[in-house]
């Protein structure tokens, strides 16, 4: 009998039992990872479409499993979300972001860093205090941080977590809807949620050079941005192709491999002095 790999078990039975093992392993596993701090945050450039300048940064969350080796966010985030532990580990990411950018302020670029928080954080109720205090602390001016918040907010009912965002708007944060037209995309709360940036989902890049119906779509959506006021990025970007259709159709802010892979704080000064002379 042939040996089977590790992703390459026999039978969907094992496959299943595997992909549990992995899973509840991590569940496990996440609170001692929170108390000795395995996690570590990675920088992804957003840069301007015109001239490539870098715009901003967005914190991305890496855990370094003792085990398992580098875990990606997809496989944790819900995991903390569903035992309570995306608060402390939000508020461990809000506080690594804001302390490692204040360290890249000192030259004075007008950078903004993106930071993903979970709806959960929202709902816990302590998102624009730990916002605050992480700003305060860091000393990173509010204008310059961006809040990402998926969709999934809208799914919540309550308008209390709208006004949640309204407070961090108002303290000077930047507000961004991401993965916008992935899952529940709905334009009547697109216009009444406080939202100053769509970032527009990766699934509809990758395929603009080829399909001229999904093409339209991003354009219509650009479009509708910059009708409500906002600013659109377009995520996902892999191919120069991708970034001239985009440039054509006046999309001004773009974010991928194209223009650069999350990396280590340590590695960005020479990025962007390499990448964007100031
Ligand atoms: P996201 O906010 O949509 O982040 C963009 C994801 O796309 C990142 O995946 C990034 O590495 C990936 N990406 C960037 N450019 C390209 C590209 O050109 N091609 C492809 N194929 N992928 C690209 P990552 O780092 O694995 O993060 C996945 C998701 O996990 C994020 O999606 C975000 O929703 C969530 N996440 C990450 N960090 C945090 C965090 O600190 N807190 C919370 N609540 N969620 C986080
Ligand atoms: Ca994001
Ligand atoms: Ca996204
Ligand atoms: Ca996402």
């Amino acid at each position: 009998a042939k040996a089977a790999g590790k992703n390459c078990v026999r039978t969907a039975g094992h496959t299943i039992d595997s992909a549990m093992g992995r899973r509840a392993q991590l569940a496990a596993d996440l609170p001692t990872a929170l108390e000795e701090e395995q996690f570590r945050v990675v920088y992804q450039p957003v840069a301007g479409v015109e001239d490539r300048r870098i715009l901003g940064l967005e914190a991305l969350v890496r855990w370094d499993h003792p085990v398992l080796g580098t875990v990606p966010p997809d496989e944790f985030i819900e995991l903390a979300e569903a035992d309570g532990l995306i608060v402390p580990l939000q508020q461990w990411v809000l506080r690594k972001a804001t302390a490692d950018f204040a360290g890249l302020l000192v030259d004075d670029r007008d950078l903004k860093l993106g930071v993903n928080v979970s709806v959960r954080h929202l709902q816990a109720g302590c998102l624009a205090p730990d916002v605050a205090a992480a700003l305060a602390d860091s000393g990173v001016p509010p204008h310059r941080l961006m809040i990402e918040v998926t969709e999934s907010i809208m799914l919540d009912a309550e308008d209390r977590l709208q006004s949640d965002l309204a407070t961090l708007r108002d303290m000077g944060c930047i507000i961004s809807l991401d993965d916008f037209g992935r899952g529940y995309s709905s334009l009547a709360y697109l216009a009444r949620l406080p939202v100053d940036v769509l970032k527009m989902d990766r699934e509809f890049i990758g395929d603009i050079e080829s399909d001229p119906r999904g093409a339209a779509l991003v354009a219509a959506v650009i479009d509708l941005g910059r009708t409500l006021g906002m600013d659109v990025v377009a995520e996902g970007v892999e191919t120069a192709g991708q970034l001239h259709a985009l440039r054509d159709m006046e999309c001004r802010y773009v974010q991928g491999w194209l223009l650069g892979r999350p990396m280590a704080i340590e590695d960005l000064p020479a990025f962007l002095e390499a990448f964007d002379p100031a």
